[in-house]
């Protein structure tokens, strides 16, 4: 490390700048996010900067004050915009012992400005030397992610009552008390928004020499999205990031679990070939004994986990078993492979509604109301159905659907092994065998509401009424 990271107090203190355009009004914004007491040093002020003197929230001294109006100041922002005089002005500063930042000019810097996460008083300074400054704004925005808006109250809250804490917490519990304030239900219901609740519960804790009541743990039921990360909704990647323990599937890309805390335990509860995957009650309970434990539980699915997801049978375990467990939603297959092929469920005028269907029942056989799920003017989409969907073309063109009806055929969208098929219903089936589609897929049909029904055939025009 050329330059040593550290954090300046500047309450009440002066800090001199010098200039008064745009660059100068780009520092003393940062500036007025502090306590420090800015002195713009120019004969001309911007309008933004007229305005924060007539505010009293800056002072402002003529140019050639300089020498006297730097004396005695913590830093100096040098930012006139002209080269020659920035110079001029960084050497008398140095004369006077101050140090300077130099805008633009990193020869004549004793100090760097970093990249900042504002959570105030959490405060995250992101420097590269000069080295990378657009890796370090991507940085910063990974890290604006990662916290909350609302931590910076949290820690306000926590910083005012630390002496109550230190008082009435006996010293062996302190770690676990701040963990739980940092990590636990307090947290999560300031995140919410929840303040009142947040330090009621916070109260109590101090109040009983901070024994926990509340159990910690929590299940989150996370969609993983179809594949690629960056499909994923930040809140998931929040609950990765703190996650103590991650239960995933099979279809969950490896590059989502990337995002996982590094020491987090991950378990994987899909099928390996040769191998069983876990039973449905097995996954259930143990979620449920995790979160009873009072762990941070991360169930992680690929796509959403309310479609197809099996998070209805996860949830009533949770339940009975008392756990606090939520729902992050995530980017369903559909959704991704229509986005990837450009293919419209829905249209004005031609199709208004979409519906989700599987073409795997609980018994492992083809849905036997498969064809009711398309109508006029509408859009099936059918999961898990690479074995069955022969049998589905043929059913529903037997029930009258019209042979032109569109059709999306979507391999493993979002993912490297990525194809998609755009045909008709008619033409389906030749097209599934032709291309050998492989797991995971789905199959959307749509049948635009101009499209007349073809006649169907007695049997099945009853049977779907
Ligand atoms: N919860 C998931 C669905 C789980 S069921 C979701 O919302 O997407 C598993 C089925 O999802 C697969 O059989 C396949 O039909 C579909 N699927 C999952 N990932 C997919 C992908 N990347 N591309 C196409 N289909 C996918």
């Amino acid at each position: 490390m050329k330059s040593f990271p550290m954090f300046i107090d500047v309450a009440n203190k002066k800090v001199a700048v010098f200039g008064g355009g745009e660059q100068a009004a780009q520092k003393t914004r940062l500036l007025l996010k502090t306590e420090a007491k800015p002195l713009l040093v120019a004969d001309i002020l911007n309008d933004e900067l007229s305005g924060v003197v007539a505010q009293g929230r800056a002072e402002h001294a003529p140019m050639a004050s300089w020498a006297q109006a730097v004396q005695g100041a913590r830093f100096a922002f040098i930012a006139s915009g002209c080269a020659g005089a920035d110079a001029a002005a960084a050497a008398i500063a140095k004369g006077c012992g101050v140090m300077t930042n130099v805008v633009d000019r990193p020869e004549l810097c004793d100090l760097t400005t970093p990249a900042i996460v504002d959570r105030d008083p959490v405060v995250v300074a992101i420097g590269t030397e000069g080295a990378a400054p657009v890796l370090a704004r991507g940085v910063k925005t990974r890290i604006e992610q990662l916290l909350e808006p609302r931590l910076g109250d949290l820690a306000a809250y926590a910083g005012r009552i630390r002496a109550a804490v230190a008082q009435k917490v006996p010293r062996a519990r302190h770690r676990a008390f701040w963990a739980w304030v940092f990590g636990g239900a307090p947290r999560r219901a300031f995140a919410k928004g929840e303040e009142d609740a947040a330090t009621r519960l916070i109260a109590e804790a101090v109040e009983k020499g901070g024994e926990i009541v509340a159990s910690n743990g929590l299940v989150s039921l996370v969609g993983a999205g179809p594949g690629s990360p960056d499909l994923l909704t930040l809140r998931a990647v929040q609950r990765l990031q703190e996650a103590d323990v991650i239960y995933y599937d099979r279809l969950v890309d490896e590059r989502v679990l990337e995002l996982a805390r590094r020491d987090a335990e991950r378990i994987y509860v899909g099928k390996k070939p040769g191998a069983h995957s876990w039973p449905q009650a097995r996954i259930s309970r143990a979620i449920a004994a995790e979160g009873e434990a009072g762990k941070r539980v991360v169930r992680l699915k690929c796509g959403d986990p309310l479609v197809f997801g099996r998070a209805a049978e996860e949830a009533e375990a949770l339940e009975a078993a008392g756990v606090a467990w939520e729902v992050i939603p995530g980017v369903t297959a559909a959704s991704a492979a229509a986005a990837e092929a450009k293919f419209f469920p829905t249209e004005r005028g031609v199709s208004r509604s979409m519906t989700y269907a599987t073409g795997m029942g609980a018994d492992g056989k083809l849905p036997a109301d498969i064809v009711d799920t398309l109508r006029p003017g509408g859009t099936t989409v059918f999961y898990m159905c690479v074995a069955t969907s022969p049998r589905i073309v043929a059913e529903l063109l037997a029930a009258g659907a019209p042979a032109a009806c569109e059709a999306l055929v979507a391999e493993a969208a979002e993912t490297p092994r990525r194809r998609f098929r755009r045909t008709t219903l008619g033409a389906l089936e030749e097209q599934l065998w032709g291309d050998e589609i492989k797991s995971p897929a789905v199959v959307f049909i749509r049948w635009p509401s101009k499209l007349a029904a073809a006649e169907r055939k007695p049997a099945l025009a009853r049977a779907i009424g």
